[in-house]
């Protein structure tokens, strides 16, 4: 398990006992960005499925849910390797179709911060299960959350301070990077520069779990905050003052305007460069379909829409503003097992 969400920085450090969470998995054959967690979680689940000789229909896309005279949904129509097919539904239809991230129309109307950015998700979330519910009457909640990544180093942003466009420090460095995009991307119009020292930078790249991702060239190098100032185009002590603050406190190794833990915490000295982390976030959609605990959606009357439930991305799922790595999983893991149980029973 390893820390995922912050939860061993600045303010959270404080008001809990940090306990790590995220899931480190530990498999034979591992290989990072192919074979590993998603792997891990989906081979059990197939193999089930075929274990218990469950029929699954691919190429199936979803079109319209089917009601009957008492407004309880009872089938679905959908497409099948572009053949219309109609599905009755004994007990229930589970939506699981994702999060609306891209989906144009409904980012722009909902989460315009992500307009025009790339979507961390699957070209199949276009937010289908939540405009079908819609015009059933279901409620909504959270539209405008969204989970924003930055593509930065975590070893080289601890190490050095993080600036928006006036040149100020906006976000503890040492923490969730996920939390270090949405204050990028949702409060500082997506500006970010990190400037480290020589010394820093060196220590950041050898270090053992220093990251094979997010290699590139620095965009301005200098011998001086002063000089690095003026080339990032900066009006006059803006970053010179950052940097002086930051330095008067880190000499006694405490950042006491942010909260960076002390051993992340060293004066910016000698030469330095700033990387332009501008346009280095991407994010998905938090918000969807209001669901009860036994994962039925809800109509705006707030009462349960007959025979309908949902689970995972197209829902508002636990974690919306506070996104942390996992709570996506576990919205679709652990709602999707309760709207299952709540759809057998039905
Ligand atoms: C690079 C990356 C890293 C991530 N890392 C993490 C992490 O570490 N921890 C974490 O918790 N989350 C992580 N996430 C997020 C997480 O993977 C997703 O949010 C989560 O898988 C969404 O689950 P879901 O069941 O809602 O949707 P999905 O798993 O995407 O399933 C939706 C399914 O619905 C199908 N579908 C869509 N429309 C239709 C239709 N009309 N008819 C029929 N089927 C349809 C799609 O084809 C898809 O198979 C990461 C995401 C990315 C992109």
């Amino acid at each position: 398990l390893m820390y995922s969400g912050g939860e061993n920085s600045a303010p959270f450090l404080d008001i809990a006992e940090p306990a790590p969470r995220g899931h480190v998995p530990e498999l034979a054959g591992k290989k990072i960005g192919e074979r590993s967690g998603g792997y891990m979680l989906m081979k059990p689940l197939a193999d089930t499925v075929a274990e218990l000789g469950i029929d699954v229909e691919y190429d199936t896309r979803i079109r319209r849910l089917v009601v009957d005279d008492e407004d309880r949904v009872v089938g679905v129509l959908a497409t099948t390797y572009g053949k219309p097919v109609t599905v009755r539904a004994a007990r229930g239809v589970v939506l699981a179709t994702g999060s609306f991230a891209y989906d144009t129309e409904m980012i722009d109307r909902y989460t315009p911060r992500l307009s025009g950015r790339p979507g961390a998700a699957i070209e199949e979330h276009d937010g289908i299960g939540i405009r079908l519910a819609q015009a059933l009457g279901a409620e909504l909640a959270h539209m405008d959350a969204s989970e924003v990544a930055i593509f930065g180093d975590p070893q080289m942003m601890a190490r050095g301070i993080l600036v928006n466009g006036r040149g100020q420090r906006y976000v503890t460095e040492d923490t969730y990077p996920g939390r270090i995009g949405q204050a990028t991307l949702l409060q500082n119009d997506n500006q970010a520069f990190l400037i480290i020292d020589e010394t820093s930078l060196e220590e950041a790249l050898a270090t053992e779990s220093a990251t094979p991702f997010f290699r590139f060239q620095p965009k301005w190098v200098a011998e001086t905050v002063a000089e690095l100032e003026a080339e990032m185009g900066l009006p006059a002590q803006t970053l010179q003052t950052t940097v002086a603050t930051y330095n008067q406190h880190a000499e006694h190794g405490t950042d006491p305007l942010l909260g960076k833990k002390p051993e992340w915490v060293r004066p910016i000295k000698g030469a330095l460069a700033c990387f332009d982390l501008r346009g280095f976030t991407a994010g998905f959609t938090l918000g969807g379909l209001r669901t009860d605990l036994d994962s039925r959606v809800l109509h705006v009357s707030g009462e349960p829409i007959e025979g309908l439930f949902a689970a995972g991305r197209c829902t508002s799922g636990l974690c919306a503003y506070g996104y942390v790595s996992g709570a996506s999983l576990g919205d679709g893991s652990f709602y999707g097992r309760r709207a299952g149980k709540a759809a057998a029973a039905g």
